[in-house]
């Protein structure tokens, strides 16, 4: 059975109705514990895109809430490796049960804040940062980070929009702005959730 070479651990997975992990990034949002804190599918299968892994390449996901960014990078080849970084112990406990729920157990977590956290970690080939951006957390990230580093952003709020739009002007890179919207009930017919809009920079250092 070629699924339990794939996926050994995740074959039987209820959530994924027994039928294994999807090879592409965007995993089901379901298939991860969480609190309401989690990059949802569409938009972690665009973020994943522009992180862009290739074998062997290590990340720092800062911010890592439920684990999923830094799960689905694992997943893309099992010569990755991927640091996640969350302040709150609750949910740094969470990344580590979903990391060996899902066959990625060598996801290492840091129950810690950003920038301080990283101090002394071994540099790595992309950053992203899922929460608590700030000017210093750039500043930091530009101080340390070799060039050729990739940096994918992503920031909900108008204040950390503002942070990104600022850092596009004086650093390059890709702006994109991401309104989804979700069929739901209205009434007795149906109309567009629309989801906050989330402003994604991506650049390489
Ligand atoms: N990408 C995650 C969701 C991120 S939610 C997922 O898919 O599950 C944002 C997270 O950033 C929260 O869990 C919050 O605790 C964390 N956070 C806030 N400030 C931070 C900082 N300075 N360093 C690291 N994490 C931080």
């Amino acid at each position: 059975n070629f699924k339990d070479i794939l996926h050994p651990v995740c074959v039987g997975l209820e959530c994924a109705g027994g039928a294994g992990l999807p090879c592409a990034s965007g995993w089901p949002d379901a298939l991860f514990d969480h609190d309401g804190q989690i990059t949802k599918r569409p938009m972690r299968a665009l973020t994943l895109s522009a992180l862009a892994p290739r074998a062997g390449e290590a990340l720092w996901d800062i911010g890592g809430g439920s684990g999923s960014v830094g799960i689905e990078w694992l997943a893309c080849h099992p010569a990755n490796s991927a640091t996640a970084v969350e302040p709150d112990p609750i949910r740094a406990a969470r990344i580590v049960e979903n990391a060996r729920a899902l066959g990625q157990d060598r996801l290492r977590v840091i129950e810690g804040r950003a920038p301080e956290a990283l101090e002394g970690l071994d540099l790595p080939d992309a950053v992203f940062i899922g929460g608590g951006v700030s000017q210093e957390m750039l500043d930091w990230l530009w101080g340390r980070l070799s060039s050729g580093t990739r940096l994918v952003a992503n920031g909900v709020t108008l204040e950390a929009e503002a942070l990104l739009a600022r850092g596009q002007a004086e650093r390059g890179g890709h702006l994109l702005r991401v309104d989804l919207a979700e069929a739901a009930p209205l009434g007795r017919k149906r109309g567009w959730r629309a989801a906050f809009p989330v402003v994604q920079w991506s650049v390489t250092l």
